[in-house]
């Protein structure tokens, strides 16, 4: 069932491109097809990302484990990201993307919405209404009522506990649902790359070959490389199983461009394919989709060196600093929804005083950018808990 879905998904992507490159615009009738899917996905993550974050917080028993569990998270995330935007800048100085592509800006209007500031985002975490956040879907401040809410069920102790149950239960539900959306993962990612691929012409897509090429290398290196050695030396397991393992989740995140929306396919596979735990998985996966974002890092790193070169500008060391810094935060504070990347650019860009008009300029293939650096998003998110969770020796040779 599982090589399977492998199989079945390998199959959707090459029939979405042979239709896309067959039909062109008229692909876009199967889009229904991926917002059926979408739209499936999209339903549990609210109620997913609750249960199973309380879950997560109560399940490592006590604060002090809590603490630990989360200072290693916390800790792979920056450091990856940081990586991350070191590749990303790293590719723009080699490739040049922003070097001759012919692009003008005549006529090109920024429409990236503004972002607030440090301290009004930072507040932003906290809800005044958590069944406002829940219905709002903001993500940012589930986790903190969910994070409090296990908190508290843990300190409570014994009379907390039916609580506990509840969301233990309703967390299983939700595991439970996802498995029965699984089923569709090859039609949702047939429905929406299918539209993607045949809306793309080459007028569009040739004058930023090279930013594509950028990305796409960045995120190898990345991902073959950073994580490779991370799954490897800290987590113990064998890569070779690891990217098989996530393989349908990593999939759903290139064809969904969201990593909130993957949340629970991201969890699906990293149970039951790479053995993790569920106090492991519920309580680093929700949080990676929403914080970890290594592709966007490495975008916001590519974004910058492009923008800069488009207009000449050469960028001194401390406004290179500053775009590892700011690059991090933004990567951090964009949400897991399609293009918050590109929204996040302004405030990287603003940081170092370039232009914002440069959005406008990749803004035009943002959705293919988005889809790799998506997928790298949640391998990155899988590979913590791998990291977090070594597999026990010997485990590994036999699963595999
Ligand atoms: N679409 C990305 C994600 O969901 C965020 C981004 O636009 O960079 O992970």
């Amino acid at each position: 069932m599982k090589k399977n879905l492998v199989v079945q998904i390998i199959a959707a992507f090459i029939l979405a491109i042979i239709v896309g490159v067959i039909f062109g615009e008229k692909a876009s009738v199967v889009q229904p097809l991926g917002d059926l899917f979408l739209r499936l996905i999209k339903f549990i993550i609210v109620p997913l990302i609750l249960s199973s974050l309380v879950v997560g917080v109560t399940s490592a028993g006590d604060i002090n484990q809590l603490g630990r569990l989360g200072g290693k998270t916390i800790s792979y995330y920056l450091i990856t990201t940081f990586i991350a935007i070191i590749i990303g800048l790293l590719a723009g100085f080699i490739f040049q993307p922003g070097t001759g592509t012919g692009l003008t800006l005549d006529g090109a209007k920024v429409d990236a919405k503004e972002t607030e500031g440090v301290i009004a985002t930072f507040l932003n975490i906290i809800p005044t209404n958590p069944i406002e956040a829940m219905t709002n879907g903001a993500v940012l401040q589930i986790i903190f009522f969910a994070i409090f809410l296990g908190i508290g069920i843990t300190v409570v102790g014994e009379k907390a506990k039916p609580v506990q149950v509840f969301f233990e239960g309703f967390a299983e539900v939700m595991y439970k649902i996802t498995s029965m959306i699984m089923v569709l993962v090859p039609l949702g990612v047939f429905g929406l790359l299918a539209p993607v691929v045949g809306s793309y012409g080459a007028s569009v897509l040739l004058p930023l070959m090279k930013v594509i090429m950028a990305m796409v290398v960045a995120c190898i290196v990345h991902v073959g490389i950073t994580y490779t050695i991370a799954v490897k030396t800290l987590g113990k397991m064998s890569p070779i199983r690891f990217f098989k393992g996530i393989f349908p989740a990593a999939s759903v995140a290139f064809s969904t461009c969201s990593s909130s929306g993957t949340l629970p396919i991201t969890m699906k596979n990293v149970q039951e394919n790479l053995g993790i735990s569920n106090k492991t998985s519920s309580f680093v996966l929700p949080l990676g989709a929403t914080i970890n974002m290594d592709g966007t890092a490495i975008y916001q790193g590519i974004a910058v060196m492009f923008v800069a070169q488009y207009f000449g500008i050469n960028l001194t060391f401390s406004q290179i600093l500053m775009v590892v810094l700011v690059g991090t935060l933004a990567s951090i504070g964009a949400a897991g929804v399609p293009g918050a990347g590109l929204i996040m650019l302004t405030m990287t860009l603003a940081a170092v005083n370039l232009p914002l008009e440069g959005i406008a300029l990749v803004a035009g293939i943002d959705r293919i950018l988005d889809m790799f650096r998506t997928s790298v998003n949640v391998i990155g998110d899988t590979s913590c808990c791998v990291v977090v969770e070594p597999v026990k020796h010997g485990e590994d040779s036999a699963a595999s």
